[in-house]
Parts: structure tokens; sequence; C-alpha cells
């Protein structure tokens, strides 16, 4: 059976800012290309503008932008082969051409947003559909993980963006907040809400995973977690695949499978795991899914269909043209 499949991060958009690098054919370095996605049966990729710390804060709006050109230009290349969704009706035609490579454009971490209305709103028309409110650190919007204990939540601002990327059709993308951020979020969304690359505290816990009461919560809001490949995310020692497969029952046992997707990682992280290195070995993770007991039903929702449910769900039928009503500075700063 061959199934509709999305991941919900990458960050391969670094990759496609170097010179000799070329998406469309295999590379020997990186982990994702356009051939390595089609091996892999991956149809819809979010791929994600991580602006690197030394570019916070004044100038992450300037790298976000310069990342957004090199991810253009790649897609530029081959638009006979993509579709670059922005709306409901886009997502629709990409899943009746499973052919083409569906495209998200993410960004992770809120920086470049921070300044204006405005500025949020170039994005959307841009075309930018899921944001990650931070990164590991304080932004004027919340703070990451990284800020560690003491850790306050999402700021007057934050609530006030999240509202407004509702209120566009743009996915809001949990993932990176330290606890506190992640429950507002929950309560400020009036659409189901990603995380887009996080596994279970329980198996694992590192503080980017997800506790009990976490999964639980976003199961109850209907939002999607991506599990993700990154070793240091799966088990505290000697990550297989196996041990990820763990994430995924324990996840389905306390949640249920529908709030199962995935969310790779790939090209933003250093370590891999033996048996799925590269995203054209995704093959691997359907069978093990297989061999856990999960119907083919069951691993078509984990591999697409929850998180298409959930993109469904967040973006408009058509193009706001009309983002100008909504112009004017954050109450607060
Ligand atoms: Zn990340």
């Amino acid at each position: 059976m061959k199934f509709y499949t999305v991941d919900a991060h990458c960050d391969t958009v670094h990759l496609f800012a170097q010179e000799h690098y070329n998406f469309w054919q295999e590379n020997t370095c990186g982990q994702i290309d356009y051939p390595r996605l089609k091996q892999g049966g991956v149809n819809l990729q979010f791929f994600a503008l991580f602006v690197e710390p030394e570019y916070k804060p004044f100038l992450a709006l300037s790298r976000a932008l310069q990342l957004m050109e090199h991810f253009f230009c790649t897609l530029e290349k081959n638009k006979a082969n993509t579709i670059f969704i922005k709306t409901k009706k886009e997502l629709q035609e990409a899943v009746q051409n499973p052919h083409k490579l569906a495209v998200i454009m993410a960004l992770e971490g809120g920086e470049p947003l921070e300044s204006s209305k405005e500025i949020l709103h170039i994005f959307y028309r841009l075309g930018l559909r899921s944001v990650g409110l931070t990164w590991n650190q304080r932004n004027q919007l919340a703070d990451g993980v990284g800020v560690g204990k003491g850790a306050s939540g999402l700021t007057k601002m934050g609530k006030e963006i999240v509202k407004h990327l509702n209120r566009l059709g743009i996915v809001v993308d949990g993932a990176h907040l330290a606890k506190r951020g992640f429950y507002d979020l929950l309560e400020t969304a009036t659409k189901p809400v990603l995380v887009s690359h996080a596994n279970a505290a329980a198996l694992c816990p590192h503080p980017r995973n997800l506790d009990k009461e976490q999964l639980l919560a976003l199961k109850a809001h209907k939002g999607v977690v991506g599990l993700t490949f990154y070793p240091d995310f799966i088990a505290e020692k000697e990550a297989t695949l196996e041990k990820l497969l763990d994430h995924f029952c324990y996840i389905a046992d306390l949640a249920g499978v529908e709030i199962l997707g995935l969310g790779s990682d790939f090209d933003g992280i250093e370590k891999v795991l033996p048996e799925l290195s590269n995203v054209s070995h995704l093959p691997a993770l359907t069978a093990g899914l297989r061999r856990r007991g999960f119907s083919e039903k069951e691993i078509a929702a984990i591999m697409g269909e929850n998180m298409l449910k959930l993109l469904s769900s967040n973006l408009l039928e058509e193009e706001e043209n009309d983002s100008c009503r909504f112009t004017s500075s954050y109450t607060s700063k």
C-alpha cells in the first residue's frame, strides 16, 4: 500500500544556500534531496527557515529573507514537479497529484516577526504557512526550552501573534517551546496546533520531548506531533529504529494514533539513526510500524493523513488578500 507521506520538519534550506549543492540531484552530503525524498516516498515536505543564533535578534529578519530567497530559487528550478502549498485548494491539488513534491514554507523561531504585524503579513504573502514560535532561547514571543527552570509562557505579543497566525491560516508550531508556553499556546490557539519535531519524554527524558500531560493536552486540542529521528530525543543511550518505534507505540497507546505524524529534523541533526540515516530509508519505518502491529489504516494516518487533516483545518480556502485590515502595531512589546 502506498501512503501519502508528510514530513513536518527539515532544515535542508541551509543546504540550498550552499554554492555547490543541487537539491534536484542525489547528493553525498545532507539527508534530504529530491531523488532521496522520492525513494523515501515523501509527498509533502515542510522546509523550515532556521535563523542561526548568531543572527539574533537584529539580523534575524534579513537572514530569514536570505534563506527564503534560496528556497524560492531552488523551487523555481523545477516548477513542473512541485506544488507550493498556501491554501486548502492547493493542498487538495497536492493530494490529487502525489507524484509532485508538495512543499510548505515554515519558520523555526519567531524573531523575524517581532517587529510589526506588517512584517508578519508580508511573510504570509510570500507563502509562509507554519511558524515555530521559538527555538531554544527566549524571544519576544515566548521562552524556548533552553531557558530552563523558571521559563515563562507566551508574552502578550506571543499570544497576539498566535491569534493572527490562526486567522491567516498559518500553522502554529509548539516545538522548542518551554512547558508553560506550550500550555499557553494550546489555550490561545483557535486552530489545531502542531509540534513539528519531538518525542515522548517518558521514554527519553529530554526537555525537548513531550511528557504524558502534554501529549494528552495536545490530543484534547486535536494537535499532532511529528516524531523526530534525532538519536538524542529517542534514547539516552544507543538510539535505534526499534527505540523510535517504541515512541510511536507508547504515544498511540496513551493518546491515540490520531496525534502521530513525522518530523524527521533531517539536515538539522548532526547524528542519525543507523537504520534511518537519510530520507530514502523511510520505508524501514513503515515496515517497522507494520511489524509492531499497526494496521494499514493506522500507518496511513501516521505517515501523512493526520498532518493533512491538521493542515486542512488550519489553511484558508483561498488566499487572504485583505491582510492590510489587520495592520497596526502589536499592542504590547
Ligand atoms: Zn528544531
